[in-house]
This record gives structure tokens, C-alpha cells and sequence, in this order.
């Protein structure tokens, strides 16, 4: 399981919760595909 270097939240943690503990946590493999996955959701919504 991954965890962010900086603040120790793990990918999976943040994945449940849908709060990053920190900008690096943006860097998780886990979290980076959610998080274009939520933006490429709205972007398609909001077109
Ligand atoms: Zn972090």
C-alpha cells in the first residue's frame, strides 16, 4: 500500500475519505486516477 512521503496519509485512507492530507498526496498513483477521474466526471457533466 502507498503512503504520501510528506504526510503519511496512506492512498487508501484518502480513496475512503476523499480528503488528501496534503498537496503530495495528489501524487499516490491511487489518488492521481481518482482525482482525473473526478475532474474528467465534471468537466463532461458541465459540457
Ligand atoms: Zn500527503
Amino acid at each position: 500500500m502507498n503512503k504520501c512521503s510528506k504526510c503519511g496519509t496512506t492512498e487508501e485512507e484518502i480513496l475512503e475519505t476523499g480528503f488528501v492530507g496534503c498537496e503530495k498526496c495528489y501524487e499516490l498513483p491511487k489518488v492521481r486516477e481518482a482525482v482525473t477521474k473526478l475532474f474528467n466526471g465534471k468537466t463532461h457533466k458541465a459540457n
